[in-house]
C-alpha cells in the first residue's frame, strides 16, 4: 500500500501514538479535578500547550485546544455574531469550514466579500485593501491552500489588517512541519491548526489567539480552556498534538528538501513521458511535496479508482459523490475550465515516502494513461 494523500491526513507518528497510549492509561483523571490524578492530567495538557506554543512561536497562554481545524475556524467566524462590525473579507479558496459557515451566517446579518485568486491560486493583497469597509470586522485568509499548496502573501495581508485595525484570522491547518512557522513575526490575530495534518491524532486542533483577543465560546459548559472551549479535555489527544507539534519542527529543512525532491522526481518522470500534463499552483510560493496535476487524457476519478485498486492512495479536489463528479471550488476560482477541473489530481507526499515509492507511482499512472491513450 502506498499513501500519497498527506494533505488529507497523515499517519500518526509512532512516538505520538505511544505517548497517547501511556497518557490514556496513566492520566485518566479529569484535568479539572483537585486531586493528584486530576493534577497530573492538567500537567500533561500544560506541557502540550507549551510544546505547541514553542512550535509556532507564541505564548502558552495564546493557545486554545479545540476539536480540530473545523472547530477552530467556526469559533472565529461565529464570534462575528457578537460583534458590531459584521462584514468579513475572505477568499474564494477557503476550506468549507469557512465558506459554508459564511453562507449560513447570512441570515444573521453577516456579509462577506469573497476575494478572487489568480491562476496560481494567490490572492492579491490590494483586493483586500479595496474591499475594506467601515463595517469590516474580520479578514480571514488561509495560510496555504489544501488542494494546490499555494502559500498566500500573509505578511502583506497582516500589515493591511493591522493598519486598518481589523482582526486577521488565518487557517494555517496545512503548514506545520512544512514551512517554518513563527506566528509572532506575523501580524495575525487568530490562527487555526489541526493535529492530524502533522502526524498527530484526529479530532484535536488549536486556535492561536493573540494576547488581548477575547472571543466568546462556541461550546458552553464548564470553564475549560479559559472559558473558550467547554468540555472535559481530551488529554491523550492533546498530549499527542503537543508532541507532534514538537516533532514537526525537528529537521524541518531536511524534510522540506525531501518533499521537494519527491515532487521534482514525479514531475520529471511524468513530464518525460507525458509533456501534456499541466502542473497547477505557484512555482515559488508553494507547500513542499504538494502536487496538483491536470491529466488532459483522463478524469481524476478514473485515476483515483484505478490507483486505489492497486493499493495507491491519491486524491482530487473534486469530491466524487453518488457517481457524479463535482468540480473543485478552488480550481474553479483559479479560472480552470470544468473539463480540466475534473481531470486534476492531488498528490501530497509525506515523510515516509521514498524515491522508490514515487517511481512506482509514476509507473502506475503511466500504465493507466497508456491504456487511455490507446483507447482514443
Ligand atoms: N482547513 C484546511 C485548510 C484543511 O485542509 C482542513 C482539513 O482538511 C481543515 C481546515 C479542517 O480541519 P479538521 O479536519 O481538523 O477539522
Amino acid at each position: 500500500m502506498l499513501y500519497f494523500d498527506h494533505s488529507a491526513s497523515t499517519p500518526i507518528h509512532p512516538a505520538v501514538l505511544k505517548l497517547m497510549q501511556d497518557t490514556e492509561l496513566n492520566h485518566f483523571g479529569n484535568p479539572s479535578s483537585a486531586h493528584q490524578f486530576g493534577q497530573k492530567s492538567r500537567l500533561v495538557i500544560e506541557i502540550a500547550r507549551k510544546q505547541m506554543a514553542e512550535a509556532i512561536g507564541c505564548l502558552s497562554s495564546e493557545i486554545i485546544f479545540t476539536g480540530g481545524g473545523t472547530e477552530a475556524n467556526n469559533l472565529v467566524l461565529w464570534n462575528l455574531l457578537h460583534q458590531q462590525k459584521k462584514h468579513v473579507i475572505t477568499s474564494a479558496i477557503e476550506h468549507p469550514s469557512v465558506l459554508n459557515v459564511l453562507k449560513q451566517q447570512k441570515e444573521f446579518g453577516v456579509t462577506s466579500t469573497i476575494i478572487p485568486v489568480d491562476h496560481a491560486c494567490r490572492v492579491n493583497p490590494e483586493d483586500i485593501q479595496n474591499a475594506i469597509t467601515e463595517n469590516t470586522g474580520l479578514i480571514s485568509i488561509m495560510f496555504a491552500n489544501n488542494e494546490v499548496g499555494t502559500v498566500q502573501p500573509i505578511e502583506r495581508i497582516g500589515k493591511i489588517a493591522e493598519q486598518n485595525g481589523i482582526p486577521f484570522h488565518s487557517d494555517a491547518v496545512q503548514i506545520l512541519g512544512k514551512i517554518p512557522t513563527n506566528i509572532s513575526d506575523q501580524k495575525i490575530t487568530m490562527v487555526s491548526f489541526s493535529a492530524h495534518k502533522f502526524y498527530g491524532p484526529k479530532g484535536v486542533g488549536v486556535l492561536y489567539l493573540k494576547k488581548g483577543t477575547n472571543p466568546k465560546s462556541l461550546i458552553i459548559g464548564g470553564g475549560q480552556e479559559r472559558n473558550l472551549r467547554a468540555g472535559t479535555e481530551n488529554t491523550s489527544c492533546i498530549a499527542g498534538l503537543g508532541l507532534a507539534s514538537e516533532l514537526a519542527n525537528k529537521n524541518i529543512a531536511k524534510r522540506k528538501t525531501h518533499l521537494e525532491q519527491l515532487a521534482d522526481q514525479f514531475k520529471l518522470e511524468m513530464t518525460d513521458l507525458y509533456p501534456e500534463i499541466i502542473y497547477n499552483g505557484h512555482p515559488e510560493h508553494s507547500l513542499p511535496g504538494v502536487i496538483s496535476a491536470t491529466f488532459p487524457a483522463v478524469t481524476s476519478n478514473i485515476l483515483i479508482i484505478k490507483l486505489d485498486l492497486q493499493g495507491i492512495a491519491v486524491s482530487s479536489g473534486s469530491a466524487c459523490s453518488s457517481g457524479s463528479v463535482n468540480t473543485s471550488h478552488v480550481l474553479r476560482a483559479m479560472n480552470m475550465s470544468n473539463d480540466h477541473n475534473i481531470r486534476t489530481l492531488r498528490i501530497s507526499f509525506g515523510r515516509d515516502n521514498s524515491k522508490e515509492d514515487v517511481q512506482l507511482l509514476t509507473e502506475k499512472i503511466s500504465d493507466i494513461l497508456k491504456q487511455h491513450h490507446n483507447k482514443r
